[in-house]
Order: structure tokens, then sequence, then C-alpha cells
């Protein structure tokens, strides 16, 4: 059993890895030990660069049939002004249920060719003169282990990666796990679009979904996470979601369609992802807190650019050890920022930027557009905190007649550093 490509983890960064490289000819081997379709301890916005791809994939058409339907407008109300207005570009927020999206993606991949071995726990690397060269593990239900061999392996095998833990990928601006989740579905919650409550103890969200229903998602602090949890999961949920705008007053009226979710197992790390014989996609290689819905997108976007490089490098078109680099370089340019970003919100506390920033735009639909687009990881969030930038939105928007300059500004305004 020899492959060009093993992929380890068939949710969003495995299963679109593996269909890339399968349209692109390789022979690829995609595993998983879950069966799908399948569930997991995830809410599901896909944010708009995510969507872009799995239009481009020719993915979109079958999931919005499936009935989550895409969102193109946003409700952010942090409380002293609410943002309210459209994402930027052509595709909004998609909230597809981790069981159909994943299914799907996982049949895409054996559409394409690539032979799927469901019910099989990688349980470590087949090392052969130092280079990774393939998987041993054992299908479920089968006593015999089985060791499956390959060019190159990548594991998108989630934050807990067996294969990071298997070739020691170096971890580095880790930041220890900030915030608790829980998460339900609620029937019969009408939403203007998609919905965001930040304060400085908690963030409450909610998105349309499949069925008609909605997922609701609450963070807390993570010191907060077992007193919430602690008045009973339904009761501290429902109580979470207490005094944010009127979304409270309106779960409360509806009726949870499931039982409440829940975890406070929530690291931030980027990985390296790559080296001899192997590469990491999705939160394997790179894991940040759900506050701000970035996984999946990520997950998809790292799929899409690991498999051109090994496309490029296994075809010979490339070098790949240079492929690869510029896959690691491209990956943590595109996301610092947002993990800046995502890490300060999740450390929770006073929003030193909203508190100037959020009454300086909320009447500007271009600027509401912009911030969202910042949220979805369309616009840079560097720049867009940058001093420069938030002079410009703050104070000088309140001067008339009279431009300030960047440079004399002091007010050190900036995304707080976790
Ligand atoms: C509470 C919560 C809410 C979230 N909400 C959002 C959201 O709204 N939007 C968003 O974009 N992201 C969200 N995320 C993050 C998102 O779930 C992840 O970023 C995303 O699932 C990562 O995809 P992945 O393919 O890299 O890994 P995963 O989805 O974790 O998939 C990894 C797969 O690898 C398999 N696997 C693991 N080890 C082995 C092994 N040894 N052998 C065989 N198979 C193995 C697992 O069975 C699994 O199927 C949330 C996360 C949490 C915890």
């Amino acid at each position: 059993m020899s492959f060009d490509v093993i992929v380890v983890g068939a949710r969003p960064a495995g299963a679109s890895t593996a269909l890339l490289l399968a349209r692109a000819g390789l022979r690829v081997l995609l595993v998983d030990r879950a069966r799908f379709p399948s569930d997991t301890l995830s809410t599901h916005q896909i944010q708009p660069p995510g969507v872009a791809l799995l239009r481009r994939w020719g993915l979109l058409d079958a999931l919005l049939a499936a009935g989550a339907p895409l969102v193109r407008t946003a409700r952010f109300d942090p409380g002293p002004a609410v943002l309210e207005g459209a994402y930027p570009g052509p595709d909004g927020v998609l909230s597809p249920r981790r069981t159909v999206l994943d299914a799907l993606l996982v049949a895409a991949a054996r559409a394409a060719g690539a032979e799927v071995w469901e019910g099989f726990a990688v349980t470590g690397l087949h090392v052969t003169d130092g280079r990774v060269a393939g998987v041993e593990g054992t299908p479920r239900g089968a006593g015999r282990p089985v060791t499956a061999t390959a060019a190159w392996v990548v594991g998108a095998d989630g934050k807990h990666s067996t294969v990071a833990r298997s070739v020691a990928a170096r971890p580095y601006r880790t930041r220890a796990a900030r915030s608790g989740a829980f998460y339900a579905y609620v029937d019969g919650l009408a939403l203007r679009g998609g919905e965001m409550y930040p304060r400085p103890d908690r963030l409450g969200s909610a998105w349309p979904t499949n069925d008609g229903l909605a997922v609701a998602f609450l963070s807390v602090p993570a010191h907060r996470f077992a007193q919430v949890r602690s008045q009973g999961l339904a009761a501290g949920f429902a109580a979470g979601f207490a005094g944010l705008g009127d979304l409270g007053e309106r779960i409360a009226a509806a009726r949870l369609a499931e039982h409440v979710r829940a975890t406070v197992d929530l690291p931030n790390t980027f990985r390296v992802p790559y080296g001899p014989g192997w590469a990491l996609a999705g939160d394997a290689g790179l894991v940040m807190d759900p506050i701000t819905g970035q996984g999946i997108a990520n997950a998809l976007r790292d799929a899409d650019a690991l498999a051109a490089a090994l496309i490029a490098g296994l075809g010979g078109a490339a070098p790949l050890p240079a492929a690869l680099a510029a896959y690691h370089r491209g990956r943590d340019r595109e996301r610092r920022a947002m993990y800046r970003l995502t890490t300060g919100l999740a450390a929770f506390g006073p929003d030193r930027v909203g508190r100037r920033l959020y009454p300086a735009i909320a009447d500007d639909p271009a600027e509401v557009t912009r911030f969202l687009g910042v949220l979805a990881g369309l616009v840079p969030a560097g720049p867009y905190f940058g001093p420069a930038n938030l002079l410009r939105l703050t104070v000088a928007r309140r001067r008339t007649g009279r431009r300030a300059h960047p440079a004399r500004w002091r007010g050190g305004l900036d995304v707080p550093e976790p």
C-alpha cells in the first residue's frame, strides 16, 4: 500500500487537501478515526475567504442546497454603539453543521479519486532514513496494525495532532488557553444576519444554520467556565446571554433543540508546519481560540496553499522544501495579526480600542463594512488596528477642517497585546 501522499484527518483541512491533491492526479490516501457523517465539538461559521474557496472548488452549491443560509450582513453590538452592516465582497458567512460540511468534503475527496479509510486511527509514523515515509495504525474492529507508505504525510489531525507530536513539530507564539466556550442549537430564534455581542466578561453570538435552527455561542474567560457550568449547562448558558442586547430575551423565548455543549480545551499556538516527509495543515499547524471563528476558513486556506506546494514539489515544478517554506511563510504572514486580535479578544477585559473606535464608525456604512471585513479575515487586521488607521478613524474624524498627523499620535491605540 503505497501512495504519493497520506493525509491524516478528514475534516476541513485534511479532506480539502486530499481533494485538491487527488484532482491533480496524485495517489492519495485520506484516513480518519471517525466515520462520516460525524459531528465534532465546534460551531461552524465559515468566514468569507473559506466560502470563496468552497465556491472555487465547486462545493458551495451543494452546501447551500443542504440548507444553511449564506449570511451577508451582521450586527456587532459591543454595548455603547451598534455596528450593523454588510460584509465586503460577494461572499458572506456560512454556518453549515459539521455533520454536513465534513461529510461533503470527504465525499468530494473520494469522488476526486482519493482512497478514504474511515474508522482508521493512526498510532504512529513510519520513518525510514530519518524521514517520515508513512503511517501506522489500526482499522477500527480489526486487531491487526497496518502500515501504509507515501512520499509525504500530511497531518491534518487537529489541535492534538498525533503527526505533530510524533515529529516534535516546534510550537511558537503559544498562548495559554484563555476562554471557555458553550454552544447550543436554538429553534425559533429570528436573527438579523449574524449577531455578535462582545463584552468585557463574555461574548455571545448567534448564526443561522441548517434545519431552520440557529447556533448560539457563548465565550467566557477560562476562570469563569466552571462557575457558568455549575449553574447547570442550560441555566448557565441562558444566564450568559442575559443583557446582550435583546438576544438573551429572544433565546429565552425560543427552544433549545439539543443539549448545550461546552469545552475549555481551547489552546493557542503556531507549529512549524513541515519537515522531512511531513507537513501540517489546519489546527494541527496553527490553532487559535474560536472566539473569532477563523479555524475552518484557515483550514481551507491551508489546504489550498499546502496542496499547491505539494503538487509543485512532488511534480518537479519547484523544489519541495522551498515550496513548503513558502507555505509556512505565507501562512504566518496571513494569520499573525488575526491571531493577535483573537488571543486579545479571548483574554477579555476592557476594550481600549473599541471604546473610541466603535462610536466613531457606527454611522458610516462603508467603515462598518470595513470593520466587519476585519472580523471576517478579508481586511488585514494589522494595518487596520495600526496607529495611522485608528487615528484616521477616531481623532481625525472628530476634528473639522484640520488633519491630525499620524506621527503626532501618542494614544497607543492598538490591539491589546495579550
Ligand atoms: C467550541 C468551538 C467552536 C468553534 N467554532 C468555530 C467557528 O464558528 N468557525 C470556525 O471557523 N472554527 C470554529 N472552531 C474551530 C474549528 O473547529 C477548527 O479550527 C477546525 O475544525 C479545524 O479543522 P481541521 O480539519 O484542522 O481539524 P479537525 O476538525 O479537528 O479534524 C481533525 C480530524 O483528525 C482526526 N484525527 C485526529 N487524530 C487522529 C488519528 N490519530 N488518527 C486518525 N484520525 C485522527 C479526527 O478524528 C478529526 O476528524 C471552533 C472550535 C471549538 C472548539
